[in-house]
């Protein structure tokens, strides 16, 4: 018998609305019950709507996706419900009430390299430089990692690489053994998304992949990824993950060639027929394997995006269609962040930067001195963007 293939559901107009209803319902419950006064109630909740409109400025939310019984905004933040989802909340209600929160306890999403290995070397590559190259952290620092970051409450974390496939195994346990109180990603190819292997990572705890499609043409995705079978690892991966009830992003590194209206639909559209609940744009930057070359977008190109964001979001004609998220363009309105301000970057041999982009090498994140170099980050912040406080 042949396995159902689980695509997601779009949720826009009146049930997006009574959605978003019901969180601040279960939200406002959590802050009555766990500090009991409705002096405290307010504050809490004036910092948090300050937050959500400078995150969401420009972007009102018009679409939500719902997936295995669970309602996404972004792949950043946790699906609703779930026993994590207020855990946010929690932070910003310490923080109005107490100040007491901890750097490392602020932190919404960490992103760790799992590994050096990937059976690619893409033309866009921030890990170019690293890639293929011994392994320096075992599965065992990888366990002390999550366990540390866990225990400081983070709830949303990434494993990119190299590509984390490569090791599917080490990952697999790695999820089986982490506390079930985050919702967990890959970054990936989708080199060796097997049903097998989505299936085993969706028991031991996964809750979404994130698969790199540069291109919805296949010859300009394979020559992007120097792969001749890169397009079809793209669909397999896809398929798999739809079968295994992950939800999906897809991922574009929009190049100068990627950037017309045309490619930018045609790729909605692929999206679409793949099951992606979410098409990401990332804008190339000049590190790793671009570093020292001009592939910065210009100001018009930007634009253009920017126009596909709001438009592809908010028209009643893309309504069905997966919500695209362009960070670039909340980066430039309301800051960015990373930087030790809301994420962070741990690369390949367990040292923390700001972000994957911005490589300012700080201490191991097993250190204890983790406290002082997020600081340190905040302090410095982004090299292109305001941060995000
Ligand atoms: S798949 Fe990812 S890690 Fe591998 S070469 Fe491409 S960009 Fe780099």
């Amino acid at each position: 018998m042949q396995t159902q293939l689980n695509y997601p559901r779009i949720i826009t107009g009146l049930e997006k609305r009574w959605t978003i209803l019901q969180m601040w319902f279960t939200v406002s419950f959590f802050i009555i019950c766990k500090y009991k006064s409705p002096l405290k109630f307010v504050k809490i909740i004036k910092k948090v709507i300050n937050l959500r409109n400078r995150y969401t400025v420009g972007n009102t939310y018009n679409k939500l996706a719902y997936v295995d019984g669970r309602v996404f905004f972004n792949f950043n933040n946790n699906g609703w419900p779930s026993k994590y989802f207020n855990r946010i909340i929690d932070i910003e209600a310490r923080d109005a009430v107490y100040q007491d929160v901890t750097n490392i306890e602020n932190l919404r999403m960490v992103l760790i390299a799992f590994t050096k290995k990937c059976p690619l070397n893409c033309e866009h590559c921030y890990e170019g430089a690293e890639l293929n190259k011994k392994d320096t952290l075992t599965l065992d620092d990888h366990k002390k990692i999550l366990k540390k970051i866990q225990a400081a409450g983070i709830s949303t974390i990434h494993f990119g690489g190299g590509d984390p496939m490569a090791k599917v195994n080490d990952l697999i346990e790695l999820l089986e053994s982490a506390e079930k109180t985050a919702d967990f990603w890959i970054f990936t190819s989708g080199f060796n998304l097997t049903e097998a292997n989505a299936m085993k990572l969706k028991k031991a705890g996964l809750t979404g992949v994130s698969i790199s499609l540069d291109h919805h043409d296949p010859e300009f995705h394979n020559r992007f990824r120097r792969n001749k079978d890169a397009y079809k690892w793209v669909e397999d991966a896809a398929t798999n993950a739809l079968k295994a009830n992950l939800v999906i992003t897809l991922s574009v590194c929009a190049t100068r060639e990627f950037c017309t209206e045309e490619n930018l639909y045609n790729y909605l559209e692929l999206s679409k027929k793949l099951g992606a609940s979410f098409v990401q744009i990332l804008e190339p930057r000049a590190v790793g394997n671009y570093e020292g070359m001009d592939v910065l977008l210009s100001s018009e190109q930007e634009q253009i995006i920017e126009h596909f964001f709001v438009k592809s979001n908010e028209d009643e004609k893309y309504k069905s269609y997966p919500i695209v998220l362009y960070p670039g363009y909340h980066q430039r309105k309301s800051g960015c962040p990373g930087a030790g301000s809301k994420y962070i970057y741990i690369d390949t041999d367990g040292y923390m930067s700001s972000c994957p982009f911005c490589r300012n090498k700080k201490t191991h994140i097993l250190d204890d001195t983790h406290e002082a170099s997020l600081q340190e980050m905040k302090s410095e912040g982004c090299g292109k963007f305001e941060l995000l406080n």
